[in-house]
């Protein structure tokens, strides 16, 4: 057994190290007010729209990130992808999330950018868009959550019937993270069977200027950047059937086996988040002194960290066999579901503990604890709740 990291993973962290140095940290220095107390107030308009100083700044680190061979990264090979596998994914994405909120995290794309949902694409959905998304050009989101359905979401509302050669989608969409900046939708509606069957399902490449489709309300979420998030509306919106995504009624089960690496990978951004602000605390619980002690010679303290080093190395280990089974070709879902829920705990817990060492001055906005203590909080929501990660477990053992 070989518990040392491959060593493209460890290629790769390096040089991201030197990307963000070279071309994010310039730009972070440049723009403090979009990462200071305050970012939450500089970075929308009054309608909660990003700012377009923003979005340029997003664009600027996507593009770079495109030059430099991070961008689609995931991605094989024939599509222009780096053929990085889930593990070195997984160990970067903890690395990455090892640091300080900044604008490091538009270097992927996140759910906008490359997925291999798209690997279904025929030629010229691939020419019209995934080579433009691989190249930075245009982003897209992924629309399955309705307001009816979100666990359940094969039991949609959101329904596409066939007038000749056109589909005709009807439905809503929310929380659809980069919905209000997306070039094109990924957009799942039922064409048969019956509510709750998981085929029946068909997935639709929408363009944002579609005639039918429109940008709802943007969503104000907590911890997350502003303006990421929102509703969509389909009315009697009308799209060639040259805009599906893969088979008809089997959009549902293709994009569900993609799921997995994404729930691996937010098990592997909790660890790294866990692991600054251990590291924070630590180095805080050394210097501050109480009673002409230093608060770290305090088993009430001490111990907190303790047991979130171990929680952190837990989890760690969680998600790398989950990965290593992956790439392996090995069914993995019982592990991603016990990595995603570990992490997700991992990173609240991390985060309350932090606050709780460095007493008021976590609290304050000053540091960055209190944001992490608001985002950290939908891991245990977005990409499966932590009861349906549990149900996932349950149904593998049973
Ligand atoms: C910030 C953010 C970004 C998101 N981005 C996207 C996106 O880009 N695209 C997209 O399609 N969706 C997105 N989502 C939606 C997300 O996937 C859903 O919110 C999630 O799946 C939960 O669905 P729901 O909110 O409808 O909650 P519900 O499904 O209504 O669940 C409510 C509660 O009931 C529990 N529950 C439900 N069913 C069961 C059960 N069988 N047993 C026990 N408990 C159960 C849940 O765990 C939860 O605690 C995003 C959400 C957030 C918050």
């Amino acid at each position: 057994m070989d518990f040392s990291e491959p060593s493209e993973a460890v290629q790769i962290k390096k040089a991201l190290d030197d990307f963000i140095e070279q071309e994010v940290a310039p730009l972070e220095s440049e723009h403090e007010q979009f990462l200071g107390a305050d970012y939450e107030k500089h970075i929308v308009d009054e309608n909660h729209r990003q700012v377009p100083e923003y979005r340029e700044i997003v664009e600027t680190i996507r593009k770079k990130s495109v030059e430099a061979g991070f961008y689609g990264m995931t991605m094989p090979e024939e599509v222009g992808g780096g053929d990085v596998d889930i593990l070195t994914r997984a160990i970067v994405g903890e690395h990455m999330s090892n640091r300080p909120p900044g604008f490091h995290s538009a270097i992927f794309g996140g759910a906008g950018g490359p997925t291999p949902i798209l690997l279904a694409c025929d030629e010229d959905q691939r020419e019209e868009y995934l080579d433009p998304l691989m190249d930075g050009e245009i982003t897209t989101c992924f629309a399955l959550t309705e307001p009816g359905h979100g666990s359940d979401a094969h039991h949609m509302d959101s329904r596409a019937e066939k007038d000749g050669d056109e589909w005709v989608i009807n439905g809503q969409k929310v929380y659809i993270t980069n919905g209000p900046y997306a070039d094109f939708a990924m957009v799942f509606a039922r064409t048969s069977g019956e509510d709750g069957d998981l085929s029946g399902i068909t997935c639709f490449l929408v363009d944002a200027d579609n005639p039918g489709f429109e940008i709802g309300t943007i969503h104000r979420a907590m911890g997350m950047t502003p303006g990421t998030h929102a509703e969509l509306h389909f009315d009697d919106c009308r799209v060639p059937e040259d805009q599906v995504l893969g088979e008809v009624d089997r959009g549902f089960q293709s994009a569900m086996d993609w799921i997995g690496g994404g729930r691996i990978n937010i098990a592997a951004g909790s660890v790294g988040t866990a692991q600054f602000l251990l590291d924070m605390s630590v180095e805080y619980a050394r210097n501050r002194e109480t009673f002409d002690t230093p608060i770290g010679h305090r088993q009430g303290i001490s111990f907190q960290l303790a047991e979130l080093a171990t929680d952190i190395e837990q989890v760690r280990q969680l998600y790398r066999y989950a990965a290593w089974k992956m790439d392996n070709g090995e069914r993995a879902r019982k592990e991603e579901s016990m990595a995603k829920l570990r992490g997700a705990k991992l990173a609240n817990d991390a985060a309350d503990i932090a606050m709780q060492v460095h007493g008021g001055a976590g609290f304050m906005k000053d540091m960055p604890i209190e944001r992490n203590y608001r985002s950290a909080r939908v891991f245990r929501i977005f990409e499966g709740t932590d009861e349906i990660q549990k149900r996932t477990i349950a149904r593998e053992l049973i």
